[in-house]
């Protein structure tokens, strides 16, 4: 029998459709993976008790005639960023330990509308704080390659999941990085669509003006299933955008054929600096382009002075944001109270704030309150804004020149667990070529481009396209994937060597 944990979505609901599979059976399996690795991985903080029956609904859905979705089916697994009714969602904090919505998010609710199996929440850095999800109140996510590094974040529930073949679709959020940076070190494909492609209704906010929920997945056909199914407008989000989309899967479809890359134009920033970058990430990176200009594209240097000066903008823009969304965290409307007797609210709310929160979303709470505050407003927040300005007209001239932009997706490969928690900054700065897709809105692709010569761990290409351009992404992301497949021979994720042909994590 065919191994269906190691079939790609696409694949999967094909059988389903043609009955050769039930969706019992896939989900099945994946649960069976789930309790087989998950405890080395540690990629869920809840596993659905009612996948199965779920599941059996599709079936009989099915078996009876109905007309069901391209993906209806095939299981999913949800960061736990995304509100659900039927499981908890913590964000990965204490604050939120065991809370239930009253509702879904969209980008669930059109999950399940789609017949997607619900598998269960992944873990992630508290209110997606963070590169690596060792900020997690729940203990740290392991990367299916290297049991001892670090899955990315915040999202590295989602995408070990996904690279540790326990779920073949996740959902995942983008607000710095952290789909596009997770799928670099796991050797996956991450999605961050447009600002406003995708609904960011039920999605526990941590900078509103840059989050992106998006596709986490094991090729880019597969995230284009997954955008066809989340995407589009939502009335629940002031700021989702009206227009109707393209399918990104037949985006996919079409760019597989390679024909794409004859005459692209593609622009490598020529400040992006080589130091900061491993070797093995630069050689992996300057290869994809290599392979891509052999198809007849053509590489064009390009300029975008103000790009290195996105982390430095983002960590006042972000943290001015998350200290008012998280505002709401008060003892009283969501989640943890910890009483104090004989106190007032006030002493209820900072107790309570004080055992609920971790150290990072306390040094951001802190940055941003201090960003934002009367005296400092237009020296830091407002300076930042500018330079989100400036960094956005780099883009458009940029793109007047090009069709996309390719930077490595992330400087470095998995780096050891510990190895940057105690030092903020240098984990702040692994996000420096994603941060700058956030603040000015543009859609990001991350697409495995290889192994590092020397840590043999996975390395992402990044494709940036203008606003609204997402279907360009997964045209060029699925032409350079099927180069490679060919060189490769063989998906690069039958080469991770933690996971084992078929077994245990070890
Ligand atoms: N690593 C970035 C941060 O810590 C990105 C987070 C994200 O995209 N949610 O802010």
């Amino acid at each position: 029998m065919t191994d269906l944990i190691r079939l790609t979505a696409a694949e999967l609901a094909s059988r389903l459709a043609s009955g050769e599979v039930s969706s019992v059976e896939a989900t099945q399996a994946h649960l069976d993976r789930i309790a087989a690795v998950d405890g080395d991985v540690h990629a869920f903080l809840h596993v659905s008790d009612h996948a199965l029956e779920v599941a059996a609904d599709i079936d009989r859905r099915r078996a009876a005639g109905e007309q069901l979705g391209p993906v209806a089916g095939v299981p999913l697994a949800i960061k736990d960023v995304l509100v659900t009714t039927d499981m908890p969602s913590t964000s990965g904090s204490r604050i939120l330990e065991g809370f239930l919505s009253p509702y879904d998010a969209t980008v669930v609710a059109r999950s399940r509308a789609a017949g997607l199996v619900p598998l269960g929440k992944t873990n992630m850095d508290e209110f997606a704080m963070g590169s690596s999800t060792e900020h997690s109140a729940y203990g740290a996510t392991h990367n299916p390659w290297d049991l001892d590094r670090i899955p990315g974040g915040s999202g590295g529930g989602s995408a070990a999941a996904v690279a540790a073949f326990e779920a073949p679709l996740a959902l995942g959020s983008d607000t710095g990085g952290s789909i596009r940076q997770p799928a670099h070190v796991t050797g996956t494909v991450g999605v961050k669509p447009t600002y406003g492609g995708v609904s960011r209704y039920g999605a526990i906010a941590l900078a509103s003006s840059l989050d992106q929920v998006g596709p986490v997945t094991r090729t880019v056909l597969d995230a284009g299933l997954l955008h066809d199914v989340i995407g589009g407008h939502d009335p629940h989000d002031s700021t989702s955008l009206t227009e109707a989309w393209p399918s990104f899967a037949a985006a996919a479809r079409e760019g597989a054929t390679g024909q794409v890359l004859k005459g692209l134009k593609v622009g490598v920033i020529s400040e992006l600096p080589d130091s900061g970058f491993q070797a093995g990430v630069s050689e992996s990176f300057r290869a994809a382009l290599a392979a891509m200009e052999a198809q007849g594209a053509e590489i064009v240097e390009i300029s975008a002075p103000h790009f290195e000066y996105g982390v430095a903008a983002y960590y006042l823009i972000l943290p001015a944001e998350a200290s008012s969304n998280l505002a709401k965290f008060d003892s009283v409307r969501f989640g943890l109270r910890v009483d104090v007797p004989g106190g007032t609210v006030e002493d209820v709310m900072a107790k309570t704030r004080d055992v609920g929160f971790g150290e990072e979303v306390k040094r951001r709470i802190i940055l941003g309150t201090y960003a934002l505050s009367a005296g400092y407003y237009d020296a830091y927040y407002g300076s930042a804004q500018k330079v989100r300005t400036l960094i956005q007209r780099d883009f458009d001239e940029a793109f007047a020149k090009v069709d996309v932009i390719a930077t490595p997706s992330a400087p470095t490969t998995a780096f050891k667990l510990g190895e940057k928690i105690d030092d903020p900054l240098q984990m702040y700065l692994n996000d420096v070529t994603t941060i700058p897709a956030n603040l000015a809105g543009v859609p990001g692709i991350s697409i495995p481009s290889g192994l590092a010569a020397e840590d043999g761990l996975p390395v992402g290409i990044q494709f940036l396209a203008p606003a609204r351009e997402d279907a360009r992404l997964y045209r060029v992301g699925a032409a350079l994937e099927a180069v490679l497949l060919d060189q490769w021979g063989a998906p690069l994720l039958d080469r991770a060597p933690a996971l084992g042909a078929n077994g245990g994590a070890r």
